[in-house]
């Protein structure tokens, strides 16, 4: 936990610890809470946020853009991975 001693923004010293809500809006995830800090001024209401829970996120994005990237490859892969289990359960077959 951190604490900010004033806001950058609008220079109030009442900057509170609380869960924040960062935004992330991918594949249905609209938002990710992270411990964070949140000006008391209502006309300014910043928050702040530790860049280790905002790296995190970032990384969290650049996973969910791959792997949806990833899933449109792959029933090309699947359909191939079907494809050598039933010609090897074919060659099976000819065995028995
Ligand atoms: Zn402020």
């Amino acid at each position: 936990m951190f604490t900010i001693e004033q806001c950058v923004m609008c220079g109030l010293t009442d900057v509170l610890n609380q869960t924040l809500s960062i935004p992330v809006n991918i594949n249905g995830i609209v938002s990710v809470n992270v411990l964070g800090a949140k000006c008391a001024n209502p006309n300014c209401g910043e928050e702040y946020y530790n860049s280790e829970d905002t790296e995190v996120i970032r990384q969290f994005e650049e996973i969910i853009k791959r792997q949806a990237l990833l899933s449109r490859i792959k029933p090309m892969y699947l359909q191939s991975k079907e494809y050598q289990i039933s010609s090897a359960k074919a060659a099976r077959d000819d065995d028995e």
